[in-house]
C-alpha cells in the first residue's frame, strides 16, 4: 500500500543552525525576554530590510500593530482606516484601543487597499468631522500594495501609515524592502509565515526614538528609577531570547525561502496557467513578491469548493482567500468603502500549498489532483 503524507498550506522550515543559537541561550542562561539573540536578530532584520530601518523584536505581529497604533496616538473614539481584505490581526488592535475601524476595499492589480476608495473614505470621514488617525495597509500574500499611490494620499491628508508587512518579508517595491514604507512597519514570525520563531513579530521604524519607545512600552513601561515606577500603561510584548535564537537561524536562510516560494508559484503557473478558468496574480512592473502563498482565482464559488474539498480528501490542505473584514460578523457594523472586489476574491480564490519545504513530488501531486477536478460544467 502506498501511503501519502499530508501536505500543509504553509509549514515551518528550519534551516539547521537555529538550535545552536537556542542552545547558546541555555548555555549562557539568557532564558529571558532580552539577551544577545534578541539584539542579533534585530540587527539581522535591520541589515536585511535596510533603508534606515530599526527593528524591535516582539512577541507577535499583532502586538507590533497594537504598539504601532498606540505610538501613533490612536485612542478611544478615534477612527483608523484598515484594508478590508486581510487577516483579522490587522484590525483587532484598533479594537483593543477603543477606536473605530473604517474598512476600505482592494484594487484588482495587487489585491491590496484601493487608492481611490482610500481617498473617498478619508474625504467622507473628514466631512463627517473626524480625520482618521492612521491607515493600516497590508502587503497581502507577499504582494506589495500600491506603495507610491497610498503614500501620496497619506501625505496629502497628513495621516500616518501602519505598514502590515506580516506576509511580505523579502518582498520589494522598486528594489526597496517591504517593512520600510510605513511610518511604522510590522513583521510576523508566526509558524506559517515565510520565516518563523514559532511565534513572534517585529516593529520597524526609521526613528531610533520610536524603536526605544516601542521597547519601553513592550517591557511594562518602566520609568528610569531603581524601584518599579510607571507613568504609562505598559505591555509584556518583548520577544524571548530563546525564540530570537530561532529567528537568527531563520534569517540566514530567508533568501532561500523566498526563492523556494517563488519557484512554487512559477511551477503552478507553468502547469495551470494555460487553463482559461484560472487566473494568477501577476507582479506589476517594479513589484517583487515573496509569494508567501500561491493563489488561484477560479471561475466560481462552486469550482473553488470542488477543488478545495477534493484536495482535502487526498490530504492536501488549501484555503479560501481571506474573508474581508467588512463581511466578518464582528466588524460588519463598522463603516466600509467597498466595490465588490475583495468579496469576489474571497468567493472565487484559493490558496494552494506554498511551503518552502514542498518537494517536486508534492507539487506534481497537487497539480495532478487539481487537473483531475476538471472540467467545470
Ligand atoms: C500573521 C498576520 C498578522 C499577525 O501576526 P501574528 O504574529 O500572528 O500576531 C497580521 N497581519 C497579517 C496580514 C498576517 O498575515
Amino acid at each position: 500500500m502506498i501511503t501519502t503524507t499530508k501536505i500543509w498550506l504553509s509549514s515551518p522550515h528550519m534551516g539547521g543552525t537555529e538550535q545552536n543559537y537556542v542552545k547558546e541561550a541555555f548555555d549562557t542562561n539568557w532564558v529571558a525576554p532580552l539577551g544577545p539573540n534578541v539584539n542579533s536578530f534585530e540587527h539581522a532584520i535591520e541589515n536585511y530590510v535596510g533603508n534606515g530601518t530599526h527593528a524591535a523584536a516582539l512577541s507577535s505581529g499583532t502586538a507590533a500593530i497594537h504598539l504601532a497604533l498606540e505610538i501613533l496616538g490612536v485612542s478611544r473614539g478615534d477612527e483608523v482606516i484598515c484594508q478590508s481584505f486581510t487577516f483579522s490581526a490587522s484590525a483587532n488592535p484598533i479594537m483593543y484601543l477603543g477606536a473605530t475601524p473604517v474598512f476600505v476595499d482592494s484594487e484588482k492589480e495587487t489585491w491590496n487597499i484601493s487608492p481611490s476608495l482610500l481617498e473617498e473614505a478619508i474625504k467622507d470621514r473628514i466631512a463627517n468631522g473626524i480625520t482618521p488617525k492612521a491607515i493600516v495597509a497590508v502587503h497581502l500574500y507577499g504582494m506589495p500594495y500600491k506603495v507610491d499611490e497610498v503614500r501620496a494620499i497619506a501625505d496629502k491628508y497628513n495621516i500616518p501609515i501602519v505598514e502590515d508587512s506580516a506576509e511580505a518579508l523579502g518582498s520589494t517595491h522598486n528594489g526597496i524592502h517591504c517593512g520600510s514604507f510605513g511610518d511604522i512597519g510590522i513583521l510576523s514570525f508566526n509558524g506559517n509565515k515565510i520565516i518563523t520563531t514559532s511565534g513572534g513579530g517585529a516593529l520597524l521604524t526609521k526613528s531610533p526614538e520610536l524603536k526605544e519607545k516601542a521597547v519601553f512600552l513592550a517591557t511594562q513601561a518602566r520609568d528610569n528609577a531603581p524601584h518599579y515606577q510607571h507613568s504609562h500603561v505598559g505591555y509584556n510584548y518583548r520577544m524571548s531570547n530563546v525564540l530570537a535564537g530561532i529567528g537568527r537561524g531563520q534569517m540566514e536562510v530567508l533568501d532561500d525561502r523566498v526563492a523556494a516560494r517563488r519557484s512554487n508559484h512559477a511551477y503552478y503557473l507553468s502547469k495551470l496557467g494555460h487553463i482559461k478558468e484560472f487566473t494568477f496574480l501577476q507582479e506589476p512592473e517594479g513589484y517583487f513578491s515573496n509569494r508567501w502563498l500561491s493563489c488561484i482565482l477560479t471561475p466560481s464559488f462552486e469550482v473553488r469548493e470542488k477543488i478545495r474539498t477534493s484536495l482535502l480528501k487526498e490530504e492536501v490542505e488549501t484555503r479560501p482567500l481571506w474573508k474581508p473584514m467588512h463581511l466578518q460578523p464582528i466588524f460588519k457594523e463598522y463603516p466600509s468603502f467597498t466595490d465588490g472586489t475583495s468579496s469576489a476574491l474571497f468567493e472565487r480564490g484559493l490558496c494552494l500549498p506554498s511551503g518552502s519545504n514542498l518537494s517536486i513530488d508534492d507539487l506534481e501531486r497537487i497539480v495532478d489532483l487539481i487537473l483531475k477536478t476538471l472540467p467545470y460544467d
